[in-house]
Parts: structure tokens; C-alpha cells; sequence
């Protein structure tokens, strides 16, 4: 009895929490429907109206002849392997779709669900033909809407599926995160990824990929070994160490969506057998020490220990919520060795703390908000018939840390989070950070082996607000400046490196904060492999 009220009251903190992961957002206590279509008259269509003007939306190249008619893209159609739909078709509303209803509003041209690399390599012949904008998409989570626009979307969600040999495995460039562990799993085999279960492989291995075992194990893209990609010109080309090394470099860490779609990645993969997950609170009033101790703990801790801290409020009088929640390769009593180790820095123990050894995979789902659910569940009902899972909006800004923050940082930060009370949100609303703790496998990288140069960081964050569908615009924009203020009064603290997998279209400086030093051979590898910028967004290399 007292072992099963400990079981349920785990499952519920870690939804709560969203796993230890980075948001909360792919759980399905959202508030938001995936059947439910366009968010008309919400504030989701508001703000998708303006950032779709800037997302994807450009004129014909020069010196293209015309624009593409009817026939032309019935041409398309027939020679595709895969469908394609066009504006009109009854399967278009729910085609067009990303994860954020704020993109509803975005009309592309035509969604191709294409089955191999000469799919691809026709699209892209069609685009240059028109100089139509073209965009790759594979999970749809971009938070700028950049996997969508007005021209030609390619899906790459028909290449999907995990091929394990021995230690590598083969995995199609469409495959979603929980179906990536899936797979691996039943082979006793994984690799670091991200939390949220429907995230795409390709953008989070193309921008790095930040997650639950990365400070064991790396960031994804620090496991690829070879991947293929047709590029601008409709190559399909292979690139590893000793083939277009220049493009298997730029792929691992330099952004989805900028040297051509990647149709399938090859990863080195690890024996994966139980794990530990632990999610831990404390009242708001311990807050600041929590973190302090946090901090000078969660990056130096052995590789095996990985965790993040994650501080929310609500609109109106209710306090914050700190929560500690994380992952440990070993044994429950060397894990609770660890954290006593936190609690002796804290000067506390945790009002409720919740520790349990489980299987990879299961730890996959709870880290996913998916505690309860099967795999299959743990999908979008547009991905799997048995899908419980609802898109969800959000606004997301980052930073990493390089050095920890003082006393005043820390003071600056927990008053941001509790300003989100007074900042006028929508009812059902949240704002917060979540920080995940770095070092490790990641930092042991050098910053230029990859295009991922954050590579001397204790810790990043993200900077979060959501809302559920229906809320007013006037309180999702106030939200919104929240968020902006809260990220522009922990300036002094921050190392101005941004993540480039939550790509802010806000972010003045934006090239040196995801790319640094690597931004120099970046470009040069785009003009390489993409002269005519065929693949262009607002925040392209
Ligand atoms: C709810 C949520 C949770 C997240 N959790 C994590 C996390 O735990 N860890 C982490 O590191 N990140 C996380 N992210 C960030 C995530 O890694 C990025 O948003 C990533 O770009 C999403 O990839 P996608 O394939 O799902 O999105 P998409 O919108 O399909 O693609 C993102 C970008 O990649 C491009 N792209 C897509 N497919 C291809 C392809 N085949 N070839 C070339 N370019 C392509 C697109 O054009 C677009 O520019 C999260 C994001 C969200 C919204």
C-alpha cells in the first residue's frame, strides 16, 4: 500500500515536472487539442500572422521563370513516390501543422511526404526551378515556425524507423524521439536525446541535442558517425570523417534547415540496462540557497549524474515552485549519495523526495510526461491512432552559464520568476527557467571538433512561458515581455551564447550566439554546398 502511494505520488511529480526534462510542454495536461484545428480568433493566430510573414515567406528566386501552375504541381505529385498535398486537399489543415498552434495560420504551397532521397532531390529540382522557398521538416517543434512558410514544405516523416547492427544503428532522418528509444531500446542499446517525445530527429542531431545522459554521453550529434543528405544541387551525398567531412561537421551542432535535408543518420550507440530518476522540491523560500548549492554540484558531479533545476509561476498570488529532478547511471544508494551531497549545500533536505530505479525505455517516457502511457500513446492522435498527447504553445528564449551566478544573479533571477505573478498572464498561463546541468561528456569536446561551440558551459537555460488555447492575445503578449524583460535582467549574468535548437527570432546577435568562434567555417560551408541560398530563413548561416 505505502509502496504503491509512493508510486503514484512519483508518477504525479514527474508529470508535473515533465520528467526532469526540459519542458513540460509535450505532456498532455497542456490544455490544448490536437485535433483541435486552427486556433481562430485566439492568440495562437495573432502572433502565427506575424511570424509567419518573417518565417519562410520570400520572393521567387531571381531569374526564376514563372510561378508554378496547376500542372506543374500535379507533375510534382506524380513524380513523388511519396503524396503530396496542396491547399484545397481534405487532409491539408492537419498536413500544414507544426507542434505550436501559433503556426496555424501559415499556408505552404504544398506538404511532400517523401519516401527516400530521390523524393528529396525531386523537390528540391522543383523549387529551383521555381525559386519557390523550401523548407525541411521533420517533428515540427522549430519555435519560430522555420520547418514551414509559404513555399514547399519536404516532410521527412516517411523516412523513419531504427536499424540496429551490433553497436550502430541507422535511423530514417523522420524518426521522433520516442520512437527513436523504442527502438534502440529493444535492442538493448540508446543514445542522448531530448526529452519531449515527438521532437524530430533530424532538427535536434542538426542543432546539437541536449539531454537526460548527455553529461555521460554527449549531446546526439556528438554520436553521429556518418549521416546521408541531398544537398541544394539534389546530391545525395554520404558524409562521415573521410567523406564531405566539411558537411559532416557543419551537420553536427550548425542548425536544421541550412546545408540540404538529411534523409538518415547513423549513431554509435550505448548498452543501456536500468537507470535512476529522482525529482526533488523544496518550499520557495529555499530557493536561493537550492540553487546556489545547485550549481557548484549539478556540473562537477560524476558524468553518471545528470539534473536540472526548474523554477515556475502561475498568474496571480500562488508562489513559485523549485524543483531538482534528474537521472543516475548506477545504483539507488550511489545516487542517494550524490544528492546527499546537494542537501548538505542546500543546508535542507527536500519536502518530498522521490527516487526509483526503472528501465531506459520507461525512464524515456517519464522524462516525456508520459509516466502512464505506452509508447504508441505517447504520440500526437495525428501520429499514432492511440495518441494522447496535445501541441502546445510556447515562447522560449536560452542562455548558457559559463561561470556560476553570484548572489545578486541569484537574486535577479528568483525575482524574475516571481514577477510572472504580476505580469497579467493568461489563466492557465506559466513562466519560468529550467537549467540543465553541462560539463561532463559535452564539455570534454573541443568547442571546434563540431559546429557546436558551447562547449565551456556549467549549465544552460531556457527561458519559458505557455499558455492553453483560447487565451487572449493581450495576455499572451504581455507574457511575452515577461519573458523578454525577465532574459534582459539576467544579461549581466549570462555568457551571451544562446542555443541554437531554441531558435529565437528575437535574438539581435544571433550568429555569434549560437555559432562563436565556428561561425567563420560555417559560412564557408554553406557556400560551398548551397551557393544560391536555396535554403534561406530568417536566421539561415
Ligand atoms: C516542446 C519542445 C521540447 C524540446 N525539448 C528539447 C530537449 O529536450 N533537448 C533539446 O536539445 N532540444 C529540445 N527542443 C528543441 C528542439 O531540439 C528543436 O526545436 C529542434 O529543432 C526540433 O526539431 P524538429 O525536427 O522537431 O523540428 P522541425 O520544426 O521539423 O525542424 C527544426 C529545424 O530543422 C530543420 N529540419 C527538419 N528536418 C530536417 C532535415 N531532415 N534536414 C535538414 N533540416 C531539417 C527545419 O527546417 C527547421 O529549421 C525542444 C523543443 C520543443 C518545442
Amino acid at each position: 500500500m505505502a509502496e504503491d502511494q509512493g508510486r503514484r505520488a512519483f508518477l504525479r511529480l514527474a508529470a508535473a515536472a515533465g520528467g526532469a526534462g526540459l519542458l513540460s510542454s509535450c505532456s498532455r495536461d497542456s490544455g490544448t487539442s490536437a485535433a483541435g484545428g486552427s486556433a481562430s480568433g485566439t492568440a495562437s493566430t495573432a502572433t502565427a500572422t506575424a511570424e509567419g510573414a518573417a518565417s519562410g515567406v520570400r520572393a521567387a528566386a531571381p531569374g526564376a521563370a514563372r510561378s508554378p501552375s496547376p500542372a506543374d504541381w500535379a507533375a510534382l505529385g506524380r513524380d513523388l513516390s511519396g503524396p503530396l498535398v496542396r491547399p484545397g486537399e481534405s487532409s491539408y489543415t492537419v498536413s500544414k501543422r507544426l507542434f505550436d498552434p501559433r503556426f496555424d495560420s501559415l499556408h505552404p504551397a504544398g506538404i511532400a511526404y517523401c519516401r527516400n532521397p530521390h523524393d528529396v532531390a525531386t523537390c528540391l529540382a522543383f523549387v529551383r526551378k521555381f525559386g519557390l522557398p523550401v523548407a525541411a521538416r521533420c517533428g515540427g517543434h522549430s519555435y519560430a515556425g522555420w520547418s514551414s512558410g509559404s513555399g514547399l514544405v519536404i516532410d521527412v516523416t516517411r523516412m523513419s524507423g531504427v536499424n540496429v547492427s551490433g553497436s550502430t544503428a541507422t535511423v530514417g532522418a523522420g524518426t521522433r524521439l520516442i520512437d527513436f528509444y523504442n527502438g534502440l531500446a529493444a535492442h538493448g542499446r540508446g543514445v542522448p536525446g531530448g526529452s519531449c517525445p515527438t521532437v524530430g530527429i533530424a532538427g535536434l542531431t542538426l542543432g546539437g541535442g541536449v539531454g537526460v545522459v548527455s553529461r555521460a554521453y554527449g549531446l546526439t550529434s556528438d554520436n553521429v558517425k556518418s549521416l546521408q543528405i541531398v544537398t541544394a544541387d539534389g546530391q545525395v551525398r554520404t558524409c562521415n570523417s573521410s567523406q564531405n567531412s566539411d558537411l559532416f561537421w557543419a551537420c553536427r551542432g550548425g542548425g536544421g534547415g541550412n546545408f540540404g535535408v538529411v534523409t538518415s543518420f547513423t549513431f554509435g550507440t550505448h548498452p543501456v540496462g536500468q537507470i535512476v530518476l529522482f525529482f526533488l522540491s523544496w518550499p520557495w523560500s529555499q530557493a536561493a540557497r537550492v540553487i546556489s548549492a545547485w550549481q557548484s554540484w549539478a556540473p562537477h558531479a560524476p558524468d553518471a549524474l545528470w539534473s536540472n533545476v526548474h523554477l515556475a509561476a502561475a498568474p496571480g498570488g500562488s508562489v513559485p515552485s523549485i524543483q531538482v529532478g534528474g537521472t543516475f547511471l548506477g545504483s539507488l544508494g550511489a545516487a542517494a549519495a550524490q544528492l546527499e551531497k546537494l542537501y548538505a549545500a542546500a543546508g535542507s533536505h527536500p519536502s518530498s523526495p522521490f527516487m526509483e530505479t526503472t528501465s531506459w525505455l520507461h525512464a524515456m517516457l517519464v522524462e516525456a510526461g508520459c509516466a502512464s502511457l505506452t509508447v504508441n500513446q505517447c504520440h500526437l492522435p495525428t501520429q499514432n491512432p492511440a495518441g494522447k498527447l496535445a501541441r502546445a504553445s510556447e515562447y522560449a528564449k536560452s542562455d548558457f552559464f559559463t561561470k556560476p551566478l553570484s548572489s545578486h544573479g541569484i537574486g535577479t533571477l528568483l525575482a524574475g520568476v516571481e514577477s510572472f505573478q504580476r505580469a497579467g498572464g493568461a489563466p492557465g498561463a506559466s513562466g519560468g527557467i529550467a537549467f540543465d546541468a553541462l560539463g561532463g561528456a559535452v564539455n570534454r569536446v573541443s568547442p571546434g571538433a563540431t559546429a557546436f561551440v558551447h562547449r565551456n558551459a556549467l549549465f544552460q537555460a531556457q527561458y519559458t512561458t505557455t499558455w492553453p488555447v483560447g487565451a487572449a492575445a493581450a495576455a499572451v503578449a504581455r507574457q511575452h515581455g515577461w519573458q523578454q524583460s525577465f532574459w534582459q535582467s539576467m544579461r549581466p549574468f549570462a555568457s551571451g551564447q544562446a542555443y541554437q535548437n531554441y531558435v529565437d527570432p528575437a535574438l539581435a546577435n544571433w550568429r555569434q550566439a549560437y555559432y562563436g568562434a565556428n561561425l567563420a567555417r560555417l559560412t564557408q560551408v554553406k557556400a560551398k554546398y548551397d551557393p544560391n541560398r536555396v535554403f534561406r530563413f530568417p536566421q539561415a548561416i
